[in-house]
């Protein structure tokens, strides 16, 4: 089982921000803002480049509760959301999630 597929099924600890059916989200370990938070399909997809026609209705409902999310955590001034891809992108856990990066001003470094 994945790393995120265990904190899903509870094996690992984590904070929760928002759980439900389908969907949960976390805050991140290793904070690179203010506000981290994770966002996971409770089902493994390994990355964006497992987004089909048969699973995207999950990801559709995470960028539906990205907002309310924002909104609990009071990103008034606004956010990033980021999913990193593959080895280029750095990705480290290789089940699919976005991160929700706020609290401060970003720099405008996207790569
Ligand atoms: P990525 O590098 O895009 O694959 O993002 C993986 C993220 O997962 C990193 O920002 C890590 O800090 C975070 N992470 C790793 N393990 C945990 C954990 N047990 N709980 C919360 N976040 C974690
Ligand atoms: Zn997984």
């Amino acid at each position: 089982m994945c790393l995120f597929c265990k904190i899903v099924a509870g094996e690992i600890p984590s904070t929760k921000v928002y759980e439900d059916d389908t969907i949960l989200a976390f805050r991140d370990i290793a904070p690179m803002a203010p506000t981290h938070i994770l966002v996971i399909p409770k089902v493994h997809i390994p990355s964006v480049d497992g987004i089909t026609a048969e699973n995207s209705a999950v990801v559709a409902h995470i960028f539906e509760t990205i907002p309310l999310i924002a909104a609990q955590e009071h990103l008034v001034s606004g956010y990033r959301v980021v999913s990193n891809c593959g080895q280029d992108a750095g990705q480290t856990v290789p089940h699919l999630h976005f991160h929700i990066l706020g609290g401060k001003e970003l720099t405008t470094q996207m790569a």
